[in-house]
């Protein structure tokens, strides 16, 4: 039997962790911060990418590659840009045995870069709305890192689109935090919240910020992706005009969009278990595992089992399932479910000769991990409604403790007390003295005003003045 995840009870950090290598997502390297991902956690981000990229192209983006190095003068250009980004910036000083003449900036973010492009390409109205995406690494100089959630290097994709009015870039903005919220929830199975930051917690450089938020097994929150309208900042920066209906020049109005590698330990932290990773099947790089019960059969039967196996696992493809057949006879079968549990391969179908007699097979849903008896002859239909009813039953989990834990907070008191207990919707005056507070107090902060709320105005429960209405506060990764 292979070694045993930590459970999380003694502690979500550690299991995590544990869970991460041990289901060999990703590894450490010897550079602080960076992190290897190994072909099991980089099979989930290929499948992440395609979805997204396709609901991207549907929207009319392009895909663009723009350079790594940044000249340090462009990311100078845009004050509060430069200001937010500095403390996180690797730069490039020496290059070719000898010193640059300009530092080169190893990007953060790609705002300047594509503005010096943008600045280019566009002349008139009739080159609007520009709407560009790349898939990138980028690399930010994080303190306190953890894998997949917060790296120093990761992978992510930055959309950057420009447009005619401010009304389009607002649009244009809510819009591709709506696409985030439909890719979390209809495939990932990660129920979010959509709003609006905080002026604290606004990109640097941008009017305004929206975010998706979501509740991880242990109550804490995840910011899951980003959605920023940009205003003019960028385009007066870089002169990035055109020439308008009325014939005159203007600043496009942009926004920028972005989701990375953290989706994975999102997805990770909602779902999983003391067994091991469980995948949302929408996602998952392997939906069916069949494994062979030999044992001590007769070698006729092993090669009669053998055959319906991988007839099966040709019918299954057909449907357009990813099927894995597990008939490596130097591991027993134990060894192999303990295997696939810790690796969050969807469904497990096992099938020998007693099987075999009875026309049927036994198949088990990783998240439930309940037998059920299968006659042959419906093993497909049977796996691709037990694979729909994993999606929908993970979702309506998740969505139901976030619900659980989520909860009006009225006072100080009562925010200070539940600051461990999940997402508090607490009245909030705006004034960021009053979130530094309770950040310093009870290391929560302010994740984001939700759409879905119905909002009314209150008193602030930090300092008792006006509230234009409440906004949640949670300890957050
Ligand atoms: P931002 O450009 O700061 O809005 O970041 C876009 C998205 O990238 C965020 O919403 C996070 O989901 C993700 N992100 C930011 N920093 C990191 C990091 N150090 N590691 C992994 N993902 C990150």
């Amino acid at each position: 039997m292979a070694e045993k995840l930590l459970p999380r009870e003694k502690g979500f950090s550690e299991w995590y962790v544990d869970l991460v290598l041990k289901a060999k997502l990703a590894d450490y390297s010897d550079v602080k911060g960076c992190m290897v991902i190994r072909p099991n956690g980089y099979a989930l981000w290929e499948n992440m990418q395609r979805v997204l990229d396709k609901m991207f192209k549907d929207l009319g983006h392009k895909n663009a590659y723009f350079p790594l190095l940044i000249p340090e003068s462009y990311l100078k250009k845009e004050a509060e840009h430069v200001e937010g980004f500095n403390p996180q910036l690797a730069v490039v000083t020496h290059a070719g045995g000898a010193k640059l003449e300009e530092p080169l900036v190893i990007r953060p973010t790609s705002e300047t870069i594509i503005n010096r492009s943008f600045a280019k390409w566009i002349q008139s109205y009739r080159d609007l709305p520009l709407l560009i995406n790349q898939w990138a690494n980028v690399m930010r100089w994080e303190m306190r890192t953890r894998l997949f959630l917060r790296t120093t290097e990761f992978l992510w994709q930055e959309g950057h689109t420009c447009h005619e009015t401010e009304a389009d870039a607002e649009k244009e903005t809510l819009q591709m935090l709506e696409v985030y919220r439909t890719f979390a929830e209809d495939y990932m199975a990660m129920p979010v919240l959509t709003g609006r930051k905080s002026e604290t917690e606004r990109f640097a450089g941008a009017l305004r910020t929206y975010s998706i938020e979501a509740m991880m097994q242990d109550k804490k929150a995840l910011q899951a992706g980003t959605s920023h309208n940009l205003g003019q900042n960028f385009a007066k920066a870089f002169d990035t005009q055109f020439q308008g209906r009325d014939g005159k020049q203007h600043h496009v109005w942009q926004t920028s969009w972005g989701v990375s590698t953290r989706l994975i330990g999102g997805l990770i932290m909602t779902h999983s278990d003391d067994a091991g990773l469980v995948v949302p099947p929408r996602l998952a790089p392997t939906h069916v595992v069949i494994i062979p019960i030999l044992g001590k059969a007769a070698d006729a039967e092993k090669t009669q089992v053998l055959e319906k196996v991988h007839a099966m696992a040709a019918d299954l493809r057909r449907a357009g399932l990813n099927v894995l057949v597990d008939d490596d006879d130097t591991k027993s079968p134990g060894f192999k479910y303990n295997e696939h549990e810790v690796v969050g391969t969807c469904l497990r179908v096992e099938l020998g000769p007693k099987d075999l007699a009875k026309d049927s097979c036994v198949m088990v849903r990783r998240d439930v991990r309940q037998k059920e008896f299968v006659p042959l002859a419906q093993a497909v239909e049977k796996a691709r409604a037990m694979l729909d009813a994993m999606q929908s039953e993970m979702f309506a989990k998740a969505k139901s403790f976030r619900d659980a834990n989520t909860f009006e907070v009225n006072s100080y008191e009562e925010l200070k007390r539940r600051a461990e207990d999940g997402f508090m919707l607490a009245h909030w005056c705006e004034k960021p003295t009053c979130e530094a507070k309770v950040k310093n107090d009870v290391a929560a902060t302010t994740r984001c005003r939700p759409f879905d709320l119905k909002q009314e105005p209150g008193v602030c429960v930090v300092c008792g003045d006006a509230s234009p209405g409440r906004i949640v506060f949670s300890r957050a990764y």
